[in-house]
C-alpha cells in the first residue's frame, strides 16, 4: 500500500492534510472538543436551529409514530405522509409549483444534471461552483464551459458558442466566498436562450428573502421553468436533506429519471417531520435573520477598521484570504489556542494560493462573541 503512504505524506507536506474534530456537544455557537469549551464560527447553522428543542421534539414525536428507518426508496414503499407534506410545504415556501426531496444536496445536484443532460449537451458554469455541481456535470458526461466568477456577460459568451441543449449552473450564494450570483441576469439569459438555470441556494435558503424564502424570492423572481431551484436543509434550516423545486413537469421528470432519487433509501420520516417544524420557525422568527444581519454588519465594519481585508460579501460567510495553506493553518491554530474554532479552508476546496479562514455567523452569536473573535483575529492574522 505504498501508493497510499505517498498520497498521505504528500498531503502532509503540502499542508493539505485534513483532520476531523470530535464534538461532544450539540452543534451550536459553543462546542465541546477534547474537553474544551470552544467558541465556534464555522458551522452553516446560520439561524441557530440545529439543536433547537422544538425541532428535536418534532423529530422524537414522529419517530414514536413512524419508527426510524424509511425502509425503502421513495418509489418503492419509503415515501411517507411526512415526506409528502414536507414537499408541499417546501414548494409553497419557495414559491414553486412543486418540490422533490433528496437525501442530500450533493445527490440533488447529481440527480438533476444527469436526468436532464447527456454527452451531447453543454453546461455553462461559474468557476467557483460548489464541488457537488462540478461533480454533477462530470457524472452527466455533458461538456462543460466555465465562466469567470459572477460574470453574466462571460456566461452569455460561453452559452452562445454552443449548439446543444444547455444549462447554466451556479451557486446562488457562493459557499466559500459568500458573495451572490447575478441571478437576475442569469435568469434573463436562460429565458432568452432556452437554457435551464440550475441555482444552488444552499447558503441562501432561510437567510435571504422575505421570511427566508431564498435568493429568488429576494429578487421577486417566481420559480418555474427555466429555473431549477436546489435548496439544502442541513444549513440554515438546521435539519438534513435537500430538495429541488420547479415546474410540475420538471419535478415529474426527476421522479422518473433522477438516479440519485430513484436508487436510494428515503430520508427517515422523522427527519422530514423535524424539517416541517423548522420551516415554521424559519418563517416566523424574523429576529433570527435580524440578529444574524447585526452580527455580520458588526464584524464587517470592525474588520475593516482593523485593516483585515475580507472578500466582498453580505452573507453570513465571510472569507479572510491568507494565500498559502500554511498561513491559513497557522492562523486557524492560533485562534484555536485562544478558544475559537475557524478552520483553514485550503485547495482543492478553494483555488490555489487562496487558502483562507472561512468565518461564518449564527443568529445565536451576540456582540460580545463577535468582538472576542475580532480581538483574536487582530493577533492571529498578522502573526500567521
Ligand atoms: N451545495 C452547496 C453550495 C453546498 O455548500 C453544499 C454543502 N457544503 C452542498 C451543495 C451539499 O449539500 P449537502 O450537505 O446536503 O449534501
Amino acid at each position: 500500500m505504498n501508493g497510499l503512504d505517498r498520497v498521505l505524506q504528500s498531503l502532509q507536506a503540502q499542508d493539505l492534510y485534513r483532520q476531523r474534530q470530535v464534538l461532544d456537544s450539540p452543534q451550536g455557537i459553543r462546542v465541546t472538543v477534547d474537553g474544551r469549551d470552544l467558541l465556534s464560527f464555522c458551522s452553516n447553522d446560520y439561524l441557530g436551529l440545529a439543536s433547537d428543542a422544538r425541532i428535536a421534539a418534532a423529530f422524537a414525536a414522529a419517530a414514536a409514530k413512524y419508527g426510524f428507518g424509511a425502509g425503502a426508496s421513495h418509489l418503492v414503499t419509503g415515501h411517507s405522509r411526512e415526506h409528502h407534506e414536507l414537499e408541499r410545504e417546501l414548494a409553497e415556501f419557495v414559491g414553486a409549483p412543486r418540490a422533490l426531496l433528496f437525501s442530500t444536496g450533493y445527490m440533488a445536484n447529481l440527480g438533476v444534471v444527469s436526468a436532464l443532460l447527456g454527452r451531447d449537451d453543454l453546461v455553462v458554469e461559474d468557476r467557483l461552483n460548489h464541488a457537488s455541481l462540478i461533480d454533477a456535470v462530470r457524472l452527466s458526461r455533458a461538456r462543460v464551459a466555465r465562466y469567470h466568477h459572477g460574470d453574466a456577460d462571460h456566461a452569455r459568451a460561453r452559452l452562445q458558442a454552443a449548439g446543444a441543449t444547455r444549462m447554466l449552473a451556479t451557486d446562488a450564494v457562493f459557499s466559500m466566498d459568500g458573495d451572490r450570483a447575478p441571478l437576475a441576469e442569469l435568469t434573463a439569459l436562460a429565458r432568452e436562450t432556452g437554457a435551464w438555470l440550475l441555482a444552488d441556494d444552499a447558503h441562501g435558503l432561510g437567510v435571504v428573502g422575505r421570511q427566508g424564502r431564498g435568493s429568488f424570492s429576494q429578487l421577486d423572481i417566481p420559480l418555474g421553468d427555466p429555473i431549477i431551484y436546489m435548496g439544502t436543509l442541513g444549513k440554515a434550516i438546521g435539519t438534513f436533506g435537500a430538495f429541488v423545486a420547479g415546474s410540475e413537469k420538471l419535478i415529474e421528470t426527476l421522479v422518473q429519471r433522477a438516479r440519485t432519487y430513484i436508487y436510494t433509501t428515503a430520508l427517515p420520516p422523522a427527519v422530514a417531520a423535524a424539517t416541517r417544524a423548522s420551516l415554521r420557525i424559519v418563517r416566523d422568527e424574523e429576529w433570527r435573520r435580524e440578529r444574524l444581519r447585526e452580527n455580520i454588519d458588526r464584524f464587517v465594519r470592525a474588520a475593516h477598521d482593523l485593516g483585515l481585508t475580507l472578500l466582498p460579501s453580505e452573507s453570513p460567510i465571510q472569507a479572510l484570504v491568507l494565500g498559502e495553506s500554511k498561513r491559513a493553518l497557522l492562523a486557524s491554530q492560533h485562534l484555536r489556542e485562544r478558544g475559537i474554532v475557524v478552520p483553514a479552508i485550503r485547495p482543492p476546496t478553494v483555488p490555489n494560493r487562496t487558502a483562507r479562514l472561512r468565518i461564518t455567523f449564527s443568529a445565536l452569536h451576540g456582540p460580545d462573541e463577535v468582538d472576542c473573535l475580532l480581538d483574536v483575529l487582530a493577533e492571529a492574522v498578522p502573526a500567521a
